[in-house]
């Protein structure tokens, strides 16, 4: 059987890559869209959504200091599919950043008009205040006795979000605007789009005369252009494997992560956890703006495996779960780390290790989260540190904590926004490409830490990718 033929092949459809298929067709091309994951239904509970719809059943870590976790989407539309849909603008500072290294190859005014359309697309607004958690009330309440200003709701990629609090498990009311929802359910029925799910890219042969590329399962296409957007942890990869442009020894590298963490607060009265967006408030910390505060909700069928306690402490924790409120921060981190394929595409094997100075951030992160609890009320907090004394009563109690001598082996953290493994400028070049054929356009191309969540930006990528070809057909 011979190759088929398209104008281009867009492989993954997450953030980035859905929002270049659609952008290509809009344009006029013929675009194939490859996604190895299947298309996603709410699961019975969470535990189910991970195993379905995670990479790896939602086992995919970085080694390092200790095990971090990295979940990623496998499934029509990514990790956008299983995230909180947090919305934030790309920061000023680093368009500006990025403009300068580029020599004028970037250019921050053409790349915050796409971030407008990716924001308008993903219908971002703000969470209402009937929408919000206890936990988030709670943290809120703690931020204002504390006298620290800048507690808000969130803005967020939903459109009739009625706070179910399951967004990262498949939303249950198909409300989370995922990239399926924002960029490709308006393409079906439209003879330039295929969306081919539950395969995936294996092979890529590029060259001047266009891209020639294999799926699993033998089918063979060939296109002017193939964009590679399956994210930070696979891309890197196919840049690799198949020698893609003229930097590809450099693709896995540069990792970034955001570390997350989580503090858990004792209460007196019920906290209803599962009502209300989970993600749904956040602020930005007073004295150091690397570190982000942001809503975070653990389902009763996951918790005991994210408290960082055994025997009796987590048996005493897990009875009062319904008391038991949680708040997230993550950091824009220094650290860098990388990604190898020693098995393949699809078994990424990821190492991590934590900067003291991040680390310093982390237990800031942990205390900020606490105090905030402990002025709302709460009777205890646990922080996410595997080690002894790890709750307390008090402000006294809380500095009194070990943290800063338990080192980042005991800090129990996530890691959602892998980043920059074929960063701009030094993977790929400024406008995306990765030799003659090949674009890039998903989280691996993002140069630095962000600080911010990511899937806007992305989708911006994903966006200007787009254009970028369209402009090379013209
Ligand atoms: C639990 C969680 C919560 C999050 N919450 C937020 C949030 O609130 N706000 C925010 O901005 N960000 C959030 N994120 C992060 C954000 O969703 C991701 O950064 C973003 O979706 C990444 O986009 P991407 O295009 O790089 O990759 P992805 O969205 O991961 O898409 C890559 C796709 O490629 C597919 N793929 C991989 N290999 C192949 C192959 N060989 N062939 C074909 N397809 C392939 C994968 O199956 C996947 O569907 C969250 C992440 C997680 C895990
Ligand atoms: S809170 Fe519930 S309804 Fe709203 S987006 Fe999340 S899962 Fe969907």
């Amino acid at each position: 059987m011979g190759a088929e033929r398209r104008d281009f092949v867009v492989a993954g459809s997450g953030a980035g890559g859905a929002a270049a298929a659609a952008r290509l067709v809009a344009g006029g091309a013929r675009v194939l869209l490859v996604e190895e994951g299947p298309l996603a239904r709410p699961a019975g509970d969470a535990f189910e959504a991970v195993q379905r719809y995670y990479a790896d059943g939602g086992l995919r870590a970085a080694l390092g200091d200790g095990l971090l976790p990295i979940p990623t989407g496998r499934t029509v539309g990514g990790t956008t599919t299983i995230n909180s849909g947090t919305c934030l603008r790309t920061p000023a500072d680093a368009l500006a950043r990025w403009e300068g290294a580029s020599g004028g190859a970037f250019s921050a005014s053409s790349f915050s008009r796409l971030v407008e359309e990716a924001w308008r697309a993903l219908k971002a607004k703000t969470a209402p205040a009937e929408t919000m958690t206890a936990s988030s009330r709670l943290f809120l309440k703690g931020l204002e006795r504390l006298g620290i200003p800048g507690g808000h709701n969130l803005d967020r990629a939903e459109d009739g979000c009625v706070g179910s609090g399951l967004c990262c498990f498949v939303c249950p009311k198909d409300a989370k605007m995922t990239s399926y929802k924002a960029f490709l359910a308006g393409l079906e029925g439209n003879a330039r789009f295929e969306l081919r799910s539950g395969t995936s890219l294996v092979a890529v042969e590029a060259g001047a005369g266009g891209v020639r590329v294999r799926l699993r399962g033998g089918a063979e296409v060939r296109a002017e252009g193939l964009v590679l957007a399956c994210g930070t942890t696979a891309t890197p990869y196919f840049v690799r494997k198949f020698r893609l442009g003229p930097d590809w020894r450099g693709a896995g590298a540069g990792l970034s992560v955001h570390p997350a963490a989580k503090v858990f607060g004792l209460f007196d009265e019920e906290v209803e956890g599962r009502k209300g967006v989970p993600q749904g408030a956040g602020v930005v910390d007073p004295e150091d703006p690397a570190i982000r505060y942001e809503g975070v909700y653990v389902p009763p069928e996951m918790s005991a495996m994210t408290v960082p306690l055994e025997g009796r402490g987590l048996k005493r924790w897990m009875d009062a779960k319904p008391r038991v409120a949680t708040f997230g921060f993550m950091i824009r981190d220094e650290s860098r780390g990388r990604v190898d394929h020693p098995l393949g595409a699809a078994h990424p094997v990821a190492r991590y290790r934590m900067s003291p100075r991040d680390y310093a951030r982390m237990v800031r992160g942990a205390r900020f989260t606490a105090r905030a609890f402990l002025a709302a009320g709460a009777r205890r907090v646990l922080l996410p540190f595997n080690i002894e004394a790890n709750e307390a009563a008090d402000e006294r109690g809380l500095a009194a904590l070990p943290l800063e001598a338990a080192g980042p082996a005991a800090l129990q953290m996530m890691a959602f926004h892998p980043l920059g493994t074929c960063g701009l400028g030094r993977v790929a070049g400024w406008d995306q490409s990765a030799g003659p054929g090949v674009t890039i356009a998903d989280g691996s191309v993002v140069p630095e830490s962000l600080g911010v969540n990511p899937q806007v930006t992305i989708a911006a990528f994903g966006l200007r990718a787009a254009e970028s070809l369209l402009g090379v057909r013209a």
